[in-house]
């Protein structure tokens, strides 16, 4: 029996701040994509969303497919890719698994949730107490087929990983490759560009047809060449113009201009003013 994958895009979300992005547009979460590996029977979910009402949506979706789900698995530890998997992992009675590096980042970012995550969203990430456990050797079985959560170090985070599914030729890859989004900068300074770049190289390894991001457009395939080309010229654009640009607005509007298409400039504007703290 073959496997198949569906993705669901948890739209923007406004920020709880009325300061504006330098184009005009309000702060926004950029969106979310949410993937489904399906079997015959079975179903591991990928990166669960972060509020209690898009994880009540995902978990209608889960249901609505028929599936019986077996694990849920967060590729990193930013909360807005896995706040909801306690309470998905006990609506299907499921497994939260993650590596041991993810499972670290999980628990800091819990350290700073009311600072940070909670500024951004009060009142509305549901209670997120770190479940996760490492499955054995990274991997774990839908149906008989192998899926290997692989680590690739820093991305868009530290400890970052994707999960490898060879029988579809996909890599779910969390925020390691973006496809029409603006990514996240705000912890790219020093080697870490380097380091994302390294974190590519990782998942071109493997070889996929196709790539699911943590954030896309939805209007856009899941063509792995593509994301792939796009997030390292993204980068490559933040390096040159860091370097010809001394403050994070003539930056931005560089960037913006490089990459009119990107959704949410609003989490470059966040990236830009990290970067030029
Ligand atoms: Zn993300």
């Amino acid at each position: 029996m073959s496997l198949a994958y569906a993705v669901y895009i948890a739209e923007p979300i406004p920020l709880n701040t009325t300061a504006l992005v330098p184009n005009g547009d309000r702060r926004m979460f950029s969106p979310l994509s949410i993937t489904l590996v399906q079997g015959e029977h079975d179903a591991v979910l990928v990166d669960p969303p972060m509020t209690v009402e898009q994880t009540k949506a995902v978990g209608d979706w889960v249901a609505a497919s028929g599936k019986n789900l077996t694990h849920v698995v967060a590729t990193h530890g930013h909360g807005d890719h896995w706040f909801g998997a306690a309470l998905l992992a006990e609506r299907f009675d499921a497994t939260v698994v993650a590596t041991a590096g993810t499972i670290g980042q999980m628990h800091r970012n819990v350290a700073i949730r009311d600072t940070f995550w909670d500024a951004l969203l009060p009142g509305q990430i549901p209670d997120a107490p770190v479940t996760a456990v490492v499955p054995d050797g990274n991997r774990i079985r839908l149906e008989g087929h192998e899926l290997t959560l692989v680590e690739v170090g820093h991305s868009d985070t530290d400890d970052t990983s994707v999960l490898h599914v060879p029988d579809l030729d996909l890599v779910v890859a969390g925020d390691v490759v973006y496809n029409g989004v603006h990514q996240y900068l705000a912890e790219a300074q020093g080697d870490g560009r380097e380091a994302w770049r390294r974190a590519i190289d990782a998942v071109e390894a493997l070889r996929p047809r196709f790539i699911v991001t943590g954030h896309k457009n939805k209007d856009l395939d899941d063509d792995a060449t593509r994301a792939i080309a796009e997030t390292r010229r993204y980068l490559d654009a933040t390096d040159e113009l860091l370097s010809r640009h001394d403050n994070a607005l003539d930056f931005f509007h560089a960037m913006l201009e490089r990459f009119p298409d990107r959704l949410n400039p609003g989490a470059l504007w966040g990236g830009a003013t990290a970067l030029y703290a």
